[in-house]
């Protein structure tokens, strides 16, 4: 798509003017210069609202202030200190990438969109957005916010999901640069979608582009942007039993290949529908263990992007540990499953439950 000089100066210079004299939104990482804390930032802020994201990025930067520090840091304390942000690939990925870049290019981060674009877990969106604010580099960022604004302000109805448009907006984004002061634009243009241009009720009375809005015009406000993909919600059942000898319960480490990869949980039988406790108990290890003393505690929703996930919790007490033999978990006493990473849903049982 391309746009006339015109067209383009006048929506670089009321977002520039906007963001000098009206952009009121502040984050601790804005106006960063340093790679980490940049990359950090925007792995935290992946899939996460910043208000959320913002204690973990506190968090972090406070316990390892340099990549140096968070690619010699234990997996599980880091592990640990995600816990709650989801989506752990993220972490994982951070992991291997802080590492890298230690080993690698001897703790300094690659200071090209391009070499970027080389570590793991590094994207076009994140690469960008280190490459522009941290070296200057004249790429621009194109997030959610920024798909908002373009496709309203210049009526784009392709799909902001499909190869054609990621194309589209990414070639518009860049041609609407300021080569002179990309991390500004950069800047200015992510925040006017997260304050003024909002996914509903966006505030176009004090919105700077106004003038030059298509979606304003043409009444498209409320169907920009477009999407193609539906996500399709999975719905899963999880059983977990908590089974608890003396003062320590019984915990096991998730396998690659499903959600919560790496993070802890009790025993699980997970059932394709709700399932009552003795159907529960039929044909699978714990019949060894003449279940008569398990107790439904409480039950939990999670919503995940791609899954619901329905819980029941149960609690089972094995005074004999001579019948014990479910495979692959060890036990852990209170002060240890504190030092422990354990998904959102558990965590929040623990605590209502004082297991910590
Ligand atoms: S005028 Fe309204 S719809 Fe258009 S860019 Fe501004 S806030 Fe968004």
């Amino acid at each position: 798509m391309e746009i006339t000089t015109t067209a383009k100066n006048r929506f670089t210079l009321s977002l520039s003017h906007w963001h000098q004299n009206d952009n009121t939104r502040s984050l601790p990482w804005k106006g960063e210069k340093d790679p980490y804390k940049i990359w950090l930032s925007e792995i935290i802020l992946q899939q996460t609202r910043a208000a959320q994201g913002l204690p973990y990025f506190l968090a972090f930067t406070h316990n390892y202030p340099t990549v140096s520090d968070l690619a010699t840091a234990d997996d599980a304390d880091v592990f640990r200190l995600w816990q709650g942000l989801g989506y752990y690939n993220r972490c994982k990925n951070m992991l291997a990438t802080a590492r890298i870049v230690t080993s690698v290019h001897n703790g300094i981060f690659p200071g090209t969109y391009t070499q970027l674009l080389t570590l793991k877990g590094i994207g076009p969106y994140t690469a960008a957005a280190i490459a522009s604010f941290a070296f200057n580099e004249p790429v621009a960022v194109v997030d959610g916010n920024v798909y908002r604004v373009l496709s309203r302000c210049f009526g784009i109805e392709t799909p902001i999901d499909s190869t054609i448009g990621k194309k589209i907006f990414a070639e518009l984004a860049q041609q609407l640069l300021p080569i002179h002061d990309s991390a500004a634009h950069n800047q200015a243009i992510m925040d006017l979608g997260a304050t003024v241009c909002t996914p509903s009720s966006p505030k176009c009375e004090s919105c700077p582009l106004a003038n030059q809005c298509v979606a304003t015009k043409s009444k498209l406000i409320e169907i920009l942007p477009v999407k193609i993909k539906k996500i399709i919600v999975k719905e899963r059942f999880f059983n977990y039993i908590i089974f608890q000898h003396n003062d320590s319960i019984w915990i096991n480490k998730r396998q690659a290949g499903d959600i919560w990869e790496n993070l802890h949980e009790p025993f699980l039988i997970e059932t394709k529908e709700p399932s009552e406790v003795d159907a529960l108990l039929e044909g699978n290890l714990l019949t060894n263990l003449y279940p008569n003393n398990i107790k439904l505690i409480s039950k939990s929703k999670q919503k995940l992007t791609h899954q619901l996930i329905n819980t029941c919790f149960y609690t089972m007490v094995i005074n004999d540990l001579s019948h014990f033999n479910i495979p692959n978990g060890w036990w852990v006493n209170n002060s240890e499953l504190k030092k422990l990473a354990f998904p959102k849903t558990l965590v929040s049982f623990f605590k209502n439950n004082l297991y910590f």
